[in-house]
């Protein structure tokens, strides 16, 4: 798999439209707002597109419409962005990976085809679990055979480029469940699998459920269990694992991911987005209605932004690295800050090195199997450390 190039970007635009807010989601969502709020949340959008006056130079590679929930929108919608999109930039969009995030119940084929024509080449569904009494206690707005539906949907609609999300460690999860939401999503034949840990977000219906008792989580050992589990029965499928949680069949990984890891820059449109360029992070006013408010008040909708020193930089360029299967490359993190990997923190990667937890191979320094096991505890070396 070859690494974007130094100057390839991308483009994160964020729909925060849901039906119902699952019980884990700490996502920047709304619920409620019908057509009315979406054509103005896009006109809006559109706004502050037309506003973006700095574009990186090199191509374009991936935009990546997430959410939220990105099929709650019109079709024509989906279609005014990506074509204002390539009426600004004076491109085609031919070849660039646009994704959308979609949830099963909100998507059919004649919908589904429609995103196809306006442009959209890649689906990332959000699954999640196999077993409707899961789906229902997480409070996601749809049963596991609109899952396997909205899959089949998306194939006769022509998307040959389909994710699937699944999260393991559920409350009250058994292993043996595990292993059969595997099977139901192996079954659907996907091009991408992403699976997630659960992540109790502080403030989220789920975190009171805890708190209280309502529910519980299986034990550590038991999540570590389901993720090896996960790992090896998509490798036996022939999937090919490129990140912690990221599976891929051959040449189907995520772009728009991958610019994230290699820390390319993005540009963010939308409630509540973050972009990165040039050592500048800068994230979008959160509320969608002072979103739009702003955008009509002739503003940018950006909310802050703060410059990352080069150190901070330099760590997070290594963190993200050793997520990927393959580590980061020497050459490249030279390229991108003059100094050997090893000159800026060989103190941290000698340890690592010597306690077996990463490992060079040419001119790649990746994480070792040990590593992958303990990886939160590789990537907290980085922080602070030089
Ligand atoms: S569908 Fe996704 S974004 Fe919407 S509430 Fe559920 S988890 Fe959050």
């Amino acid at each position: 798999m070859t690494n974007p190039s130094l100057s390839d970007w991308g483009l994160y635009i964020h729909i925060p439209f849901c039906r119902s807010r699952c019980t884990y989601c700490d996502f920047n969502t709304v619920i409620g707002m019908g057509e009315e709020d979406h054509r103005r949340y896009v006109d809006a959008l559109l706004l502050q597109w037309q506003r973006i006056s700095a574009i990186p130079r090199g191509n374009l590679v991936s935009i990546f419409i997430g959410g939220g929930t990105p099929s709650l929108l019109a079709p024509d919608h989906i279609d005014r962005i990506l074509e204002a999109v390539r009426r600004k930039l004076g491109i085609s969009l031919e070849g660039v990976e646009i994704t959308m995030e979609a949830n099963p119940g909100t998507v059919n084929e004649s919908r589904l085809h429609k995103y196809r024509l306006s442009g959209v080449n890649r689906l990332s569904l959000g699954v999640q679990a196999w077993q409707n009494h899961h789906l229902q206690r997480l409070k996601r707005a749809h049963s596991v055979l609109e899952a396997a539906q909205g899959v089949e949907a998306a194939r006769l609609a022509g998307f040959d480029n389909i994710n699937l999300d699944l999260i393991y460690g559920l409350p009250q999860q058994t292993l043996a469940e595990w292993e059969d939401s595997l099977t139901g999503v192996l079954g659907l034949n996907p091009d991408h699998l992403s699976l997630y840990q659960l992540q109790v977000e502080e403030g989220t219906p789920l975190a009171v459920q805890l708190q209280r008792g309502r529910a519980s989580l299986p034990a550590g050992d038991m999540s570590a269990d389901m993720a090896d589990r996960g790992r090896e029965r998509l490798i036996e499928a022939g999937f090919v694992p490129y990140e912690i949680s990221n599976y891929c069949r051959p040449n189907k990984h995520s772009r728009h991911n991958r610019l994230y890891w290699t820390m390319n820059p993005y540009l963010a449109l939308g409630a509540g987005a973050h972009g990165y360029w040039n050592a500048r992070r800068w994230w979008i006013i959160r509320g969608v209605r002072r979103y739009i408010e702003d955008l009509q008040a002739g503003g940018n909708g950006i909310a802050g932004e703060e410059r990352l020193e080069r150190l901070e930089e330099m760590r997070e360029y290594i963190w993200l690295g050793l997520r990927e299967e393959g580590g980061f490359s020497r050459n490249r993190f030279r390229d991108k800050f003059s100094i050997n990997p090893e000159s800026a923190f060989g103190a941290v990667l000698g340890g690592l090195h010597r306690r077996g937890l990463v490992e060079r191979q040419s001119e790649y320094i990746r994480l070792t199997g040990r590593g992958r096991d303990l990886a939160n505890y590789v990537f907290r070396e980085f922080v602070g450390s030089s």
